[in-house]
């Protein structure tokens, strides 16, 4: 008996699921911030080697970074190359609060599912999992693609936990930025006027920004805290530093926003007498999924929970950059059905549960059906390209 492409999924997603089930817990309850991933990458990249997959590491001088990749029986000529992105980092005081224990294995059994049906029914291509660090702090999707790390991928797929599902799915560009405001110290009382007082800056800055904000689009954002204000009340502080995120919904507003915001940062300076410096730690571009893979993905939601597709604002991710320039799709998907929002403490404890990673499989193996789509049925990835000409047109 012949199996369809659809059974040969699911039979290699289910076959790794115990597997699967293992590292999921062993990197939730090891949860570790951006950029040090050690343990989670040590386990994943142990695991795909053990099921002999190539893996290499140290990805655009990322020590967390690793890419495994498989190429079919059949050869690469003629066929695609299909990439999926696994994330693992946690939150500080959170732990995995973003579910990405589960975005890691989720990764892995898309990349599984899919070696198998190149594999199994002879289809030419190459399947890679990529393993990007660093998606709540620094942007490891963005480092790596300025590495040319993601460069011959015909098509990019991720999944992410969340509050319901959707497969066309448009996040917030953010930018975070750091202002600090360099000024000159004197006593706070007895030489005041020989102070330059960098506090004050930060203080005028953060004030300016506030009186502003009435006249910003709705769906712009500017939060900003004072990390450093100055050391002691008795003398002028010489040094403060702003902590800046900027949201918009759209990557052409981005720069709009930003230069109202460095003009605000330049005017506290100038009232005060301080220099100020700004440093630009990341912006990530909204994302922006493949209306035609986002539909075959939320057909087969539809069909299993009966209920329409659910759209969040106010999130953005590192893979909003990806989607700019690849045909992809960002895949989420109901954590576990009880209503805990991303980034709560309910959440980190939810994406432990079975639920969670049973409703994890099968939104890999949803994803993974779109991606083997791609890879048999040329119509479909004729109509997927020509929706990916024409966003870029726009
Ligand atoms: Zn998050
Ligand atoms: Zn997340």
């Amino acid at each position: 008996m012949q199996l369809s492409i659809d059974d040969v999924i699911s039979k290699a997603i289910d076959a790794a699921s115990h597997d699967l089930r293992k590292l999921s817990l062993a990197i939730h309850d090891n949860p570790e911030l951006a950029l040090n991933e050690f343990h989670a990458c040590k386990i994943l990249t142990d695991y795909l080697k053990t099921k002999g997959f190539k893996v290499e590491h140290n990805i655009a001088g990322l020590p967390t970074a690793f890419v495994a990749t498989y190429t079919s029986s059949v050869g690469a000529s003629g066929g695609l190359q299909v990439g999926f992105c696994s994330e693992y980092d946690a939150l500080p005081g959170l732990g995995h609060a973003c579910g990405h224990n589960l975005i890691a294995i989720s990764g892995v059994a898309m990349f599984l599912a899919i070696a198998a049906v190149l594999d199994k029914c002879q289809i030419p291509g190459t399947v890679k999992l990529f393993g990007t660090p660093a998606e709540e702090n620094f942007g490891g999707k963005v480092i790596m693609q300025k590495a040319g790390v993601f460069d011959g991928s015909d098509v990019l797929m991720i999944m992410h936990p969340t509050l319901g599902y959707s497969g066309t799915w448009h996040s917030q560009c953010c930018q975070k930025m750091v202002v600090e405001y360099f000024g000159k110290a004197s006593h706070s009382a007895s030489a005041p006027w020989d102070g330059i007082n960098a506090g004050t800056a930060a203080n005028i800055a953060i004030l300016t920004m506030g009186a502003t904000r009435e006249q910003l689009n709705p769906d712009w954002h500017a939060n900003s805290i004072i990390s450093t204000g100055g050391q002691a009340a008795n003398i002028v502080p010489d040094y403060s530093r702003i902590e800046c995120i900027i949201r918009v919904s759209w990557a052409k507003d981005l720069k709009v926003l930003e230069k109202r915001t460095l003009n605000i940062f330049e005017s506290a300076a100038l009232a005060t007498g301080c220099t100020h410096k700004v440093t630009t730690e990341f912006a990530y571009l909204d994302n922006q999924d493949n209306p035609v893979l986002g539909k075959m993905y939320e057909d087969i939601m539809w069909d299993k929970y009966k209920v329409p597709p659910t759209f969040g604002q106010g999130a953005s991710t590192d893979f909003g950059n990806l989607s700019q320039s690849f045909i992809s799709l960002h895949g989420n998907y109901d954590l576990a059905g009880t209503g805990a929002p991303n980034h709560t403490i309910r959440f980190a404890h939810d994406a432990r549960t079975e639920k969670a990673h049973e409703n994890t499989l099968f939104a890999a193996k949803t994803t993974a059906r779109v991606a083997a789509r791609c890879l048999v049925d040329g119509e479909f990835w004729n109509q997927v390209k020509s929706a990916h000409e024409n966003r870029r047109k726009d």
